[in-house]
């Protein structure tokens, strides 16, 4: 009984730690798929009460909230956020434009998630933008463009880092 028991447990255990591997590789597979942006609703958007609009355009991507709050950045912290644009002509008149009024900065979560986002969100002029995307429907100059994506996964990390603790993301 025992001595036909024990080739049995062996291939449960076989059959265990295949399951086991199974497991790992599809978690590995799912965390290699899944990655981050960051987005900001911008002061011209909040200001006209598109805010609910655009998160709804969001949702209807397959985004996942991740973390997600509003608030009004001061020159310093908008000038911060924007420091790689320091030598730009426009940088005063975004500095002064994204501390004009609240914003809601979220990070998303999705499969391709950058590059998706810079789709669904068009090109930085809406005149440029194509018919569907948010800043084709709610903004209204390349200045005051509604919403932001990160442009980078890197970019991505840092700006999400920027706004949220570790304790914020979920
Ligand atoms: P984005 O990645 O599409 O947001 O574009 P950029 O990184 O090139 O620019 C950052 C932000 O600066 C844009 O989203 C606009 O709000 C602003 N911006 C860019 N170009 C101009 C410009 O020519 N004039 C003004 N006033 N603002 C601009």
């Amino acid at each position: 009984m025992s001595r036909k028991s024990k080739p049995k447990s062996r291939i449960h255990k076989l059959a265990v730690d295949s399951i086991k591997r199974i497991d790992y590789l599809c978690d590995q597979k799912f965390k290699t798929m899944t990655n981050r942006t960051f987005t900001m609703i911008k002061p011209d958007a909040t200001e006209k009460g598109h805010t609910g609009g655009i998160l709804q355009m969001i949702n209807k991507a397959g985004y996942r909230i991740v973390a997600m709050k509003m608030t009004h950045l001061s020159k310093e912290k908008a000038g911060e956020f924007y420091a790689v644009h320091k030598e730009r002509p426009f940088y005063q008149e975004l500095v002064d434009f994204m501390s004009r009024g609240p914003i809601t900065a979220a990070i998303l979560e999705k499969e391709n998630a950058v590059e998706d986002f810079r789709k669904l969100i068009g090109a930085t002029n809406p005149a440029n933008a194509e018919e569907g995307t948010i800043r084709k429907i709610y903004a209204a100059s390349v200045g005051e463009n509604a919403i932001h994506g990160s442009d980078s996964d890197e970019n991505a990390a840092i700006e999400g880092a920027f706004f949220f603790s570790k304790l914020e993301q979920f």
